[in-house]
Parts: structure tokens; sequence; C-alpha cells
């Protein structure tokens, strides 16, 4: 069987880091085509208040009155600032392989549903994600790897 999308969901933890690596080296050693999708899910609030005017309002008015165009171009930015991040911070990391790895950002309440959603909508034939990730050590398989591991037919390798 041969790899053409692998992706890797990323939360900017020493384990996604580690999958990264691990999946450039799948898509290296697959051949001409294969590519990684560094993929991010934007879930805390969704907005951060660097992306609004002033105190919590959008244009002077308060964020909970904003209309749902309105609010689609706040995900937006945010989205786009993070992209901008990411793509910033692991430039070094992805400069042997820039033609390989795109880094995108998506918003979502549930990183888990989002990692499978995506995964799906985007003909993904491998999922490599961190065993664990940024939160507290607990036990040996993070929230987001279980809920992905159980809820999607897409094979999973975990990375420690
Ligand atoms: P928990 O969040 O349950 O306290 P944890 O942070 O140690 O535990 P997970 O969140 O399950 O563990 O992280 C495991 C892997 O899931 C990460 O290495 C990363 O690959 C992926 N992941 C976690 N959160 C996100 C996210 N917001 N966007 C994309 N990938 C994520
Ligand atoms: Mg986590």
């Amino acid at each position: 069987m041969k790899l053409s999308h692998i992706m890797v969901p990323y939360d900017g933890s020493e384990h996604a880091l580690r999958a990264l690596d691990y999946a450039k080296g799948l898509a290296a050693s697959a051949g001409d085509g294969a590519r990684v999708s560094l993929v991010h899910v934007l879930t805390t609030g969704m907005v951060d208040s660097r992306d609004l005017d002033g105190e919590g309002t959008l244009n002077g008015v308060p964020l909970g009155l904003v209309d749902r165009d309105e609010y689609q171009g706040l995900v937006e930015k945010a989205t786009d600032r993070v992209k901008a991040e990411i793509e910033e911070k692991l430039r070094e990391r992805i400069a042997d392989a820039t033609d390989t790895v795109t880094v995108d950002v998506v918003a979502d309440p549930s990183a888990t549903d989002a990692i499978i959603y995506y995964a799906q909508k985007h003909d993904v034939d491998l999922i490599v994600m961190g065993r664990r990730g940024l939160g507290a050590l607990r036990g040996m398989l993070g929230s987001v790897s279980y809920g992905v591991l159980h809820g999607t037919d897409v094979p999973v390798l975990t990375v420690k």
C-alpha cells in the first residue's frame, strides 16, 4: 500500500513534534507524491483577544452581538494568525521538506472531532500523532489520542 497523505495533528507539544519527524521520515520513504498535513485545532475560546479591536469588542460591538459573518471573519483572522505562528516556529524543522509539509489550522470546539473530520474530508491514509500532548501527565494516552483512536477507521500511529 502506498502512503500518499499523512496527517499530523499538532498541539505544539514535544510529542507532536516527534510525530511530525516520524511522519516526515515515512513520507520520504514512501517516495514521490507523499505529503504531510500538519493540522492544529484551535479550541480554547476560539477567539483570541489579539484579534479583537478593543476590550472584547469587534468594531465596538460586544462579541455576543456580532453576526455570523463577522464571527466567521474573526475566526478566520485567528486561524490565519495561528497558522503563521506555527509556520514561523517550525520553519527550520520543515526546511528540508517544504514541498511535502503544509500547515493547516482549523477552529472547532472539539480537537478530537475536528481531527476525525479532517482525516475523512481530505482522504488521509495515515494519522501520526503524539501519544500525549500538552496536558498534565496522567496515564499513558491523552484524551485526544484516545478519542481519535476510538472514533476513526483511518489507521493511527501514536508516537511517544
Ligand atoms: P489531555 O489533553 O487529555 O490532558 P494530553 O494533552 O497529554 O492529554 P492529548 O491532548 O491527547 O494528550 O494529545 C495527544 C496528541 O493529540 C498530541 O501529541 C497531538 O498530536 C494531538 N492533539 C492534541 N490536541 C490537539 C489540537 N488542539 N490540535 C491538533 N492536535 C492535537
Ligand atoms: Mg491535550
